[in-house]
């Protein structure tokens, strides 16, 4: 297939709706994993019929195509390579409907994650997955990764609220899975096989989404400690005695300084460790929730700050949110590694990080959802400096091994992508490796379909 011949035939399809020119194509083959790629045009799909074309065309020409939601991925999942070409799902971006008395939302695949969850708030209704990236990604996206978020520790992650999918397979075949059902047991759950399967096993075209009642009431707390674990300590010590919030963030010395300076906050030299803590609930329940939570922190946090208006609460989250973007406002350069490991190694895991680091001369900056145990670990470094990149490589590899030993995992919500598929690969083992190889194989027998992320690219 020559490049030239396959473009006509696109444009002869897409019309004015293909791209090639510079700008588009350098920004398909980008995302937030500070890589590039590249392909050869953009497709920007405008309704389900434009992917079914696309994927047909895909297989009758044989070239692959790249599904893009926002473009958010840390991972590179959403990288091009080669004469790929990317399709563009975020103009496919209409609220269908909002049901209140099913409690669902049926979207297109490109609605921001964070339209819908206002959308829903006006009916009371609360869709609770939130990734804190909520207002530049995609539900699509999301549901592509099983994107976690702020409220996992209580509310679960997007899988948890994906009750049906309608899906376009490489060659163009349409198919549902699911429904509104709450309850389905009818054979293999494949709709929980394609949340966080990266784009690699089918288009998503259209969702539905599992919505709950939106808590009346809630209180949003930040609680400062002169020690580094003792955001750790504070985060047991509540989930030990039953008060179950809907995020429990944790921010260590550096990453609470950005998270202060983002919305011109100073704070003490003495303070190491921050932890946010939201509830919610019934009014009276979060009271009383919220009394007992601040009687087990006040002893041992420095400062204990209640957000007691819509103002406070924004300007708390606004910080937190930040601390992603700003963390190369301190550093050349960084790799952010969403490492996850069961509770109880939550502070024990992040001083061997720091170890890690340390011995390596790279800096260790963490942050993140201590609720759920999965935490940005943020090695910093100067890609300028001789050796640096290779002694990076070597920390991000001790971390991976360091948290698989405490049988944790080396992504807990940001997926596998291309930049660890190497790392799932070794740690796979026979049997998966060969199950994961086979379910491929059966959606995209070809190997066209975003190639090469999850599994190497020899997987078919
Ligand atoms: C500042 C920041 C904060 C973040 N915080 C979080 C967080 O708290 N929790 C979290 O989980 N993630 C977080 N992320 C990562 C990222 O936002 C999520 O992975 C998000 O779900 C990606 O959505 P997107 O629309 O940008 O998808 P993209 O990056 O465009 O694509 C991601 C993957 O989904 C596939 N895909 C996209 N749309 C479809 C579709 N319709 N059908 C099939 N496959 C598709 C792509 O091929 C790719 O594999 C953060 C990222 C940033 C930049």
């Amino acid at each position: 297939m020559s490049a030239p011949s396959f473009i006509e035939t696109l444009r002869n399809a897409f019309g004015d709706c293909v791209c090639t020119d510079a700008v588009s194509l350098r920004t398909a083959s980008s995302d937030w994993s500070g890589r590039y790629g590249s392909c050869s045009a953009v497709v920007r799909a405008r309704c389900e019929a434009d992917v079914v074309t696309l994927l047909r065309l895909a297989q009758e020409m044989r070239f692959a195509v790249v599904p893009r939601g926002a473009g958010t991925s840390a991972t590179g999942a959403v990288l091009p390579s080669g004469h790929a070409v990317v399709l563009d799902l975020s103009a496919m971006n209409r609220i269908l409907d909002i049901d209140t008395r099913d409690m669902v939302a049926e979207v297109e695949p490109g609605v921001l994650t964070q339209r819908l969850q206002q959308a829903v708030e006006e009916h009371n209704l609360l869709y609770p997955p939130d990734p804190a990236s909520s207002d530049i990604c995609t539900l699509g996206g999301n549901v592509a990764t099983c994107a976690g978020g702020l409220r996992a520790v209580k509310y679960g992650v997007t899988r948890d609220y994906v009750l049906g999918l309608r899906c376009v397979l490489l060659g163009g075949e349409v198919f549902e899975t699911g429904g509104r059902n709450l309850k389905d047991v009818s054979g293999y759950d494949i709709t929980r096989l394609l949340v966080g399967s990266e784009g690699t096993l089918a288009v998503v075209t259209r969702i539905t989404l599992k919505l709950v009642p939106l808590p009346p009431a809630r209180s949003t707390m930040l609680a400062s400690f002169l020690t580094d674990d003792g955001a750790f300590q504070a985060a047991d010590l509540l989930l030990a005695n039953g008060v179950w919030p809907r995020a429990l963030e944790s921010m260590d010395a550096q990453a609470l300084r950005l998270a202060a300076a983002a919305v011109g906050e100073d704070v003490e030299e003495a303070v190491r460790s921050r932890l946010l803590v939201e509830l919610d609930g019934e009014a009276h329940a979060v009271h009383e929730e919220q009394t007992r939570t601040m009687t087990m922190l006040q002893p041992f946090s420095a400062t204990l700050t209640l957000a007691n208006d819509a103002g406070a609460h924004a300007r708390l989250w606004r910080g937190r949110r930040a601390i992603s973007s700003a963390v190369l406002n301190i550093s050349p350069a960084k790799r952010s590694e969403d490492l996850g490991v069961p509770r109880g190694q939550l502070a024990a895991a992040v001083t061997e990080l720091r170890g890690i680091g340390e011995a390596h001369g790279i800096g260790v900056l963490v942050y993140g959802h201590a609720g759920d145990a999965n935490l940005h670990c943020n090695f910093l470094y100067d890609p300028a400096q001789a050796g640096a990149p290779e002694r990076l490589e070597q920390c991000v590899q001790l971390a991976y091994a360091a948290v698989l030993a405490r049988g944790g995992t080396i992504t807990g919500e940001h997926g596998v992508g291309l930049r660890k598929r190497e790392a799932l690969a070794a740690s796979l083992g026979p049997v998966r490796s060969r199950l994961m190889r086979a379910i491929k194989r059966v959606f995209d027998p070809d190997n066209l379909l975003n190639p090469g992320k999850v599994l190497p690219e020899d997987c078919a």
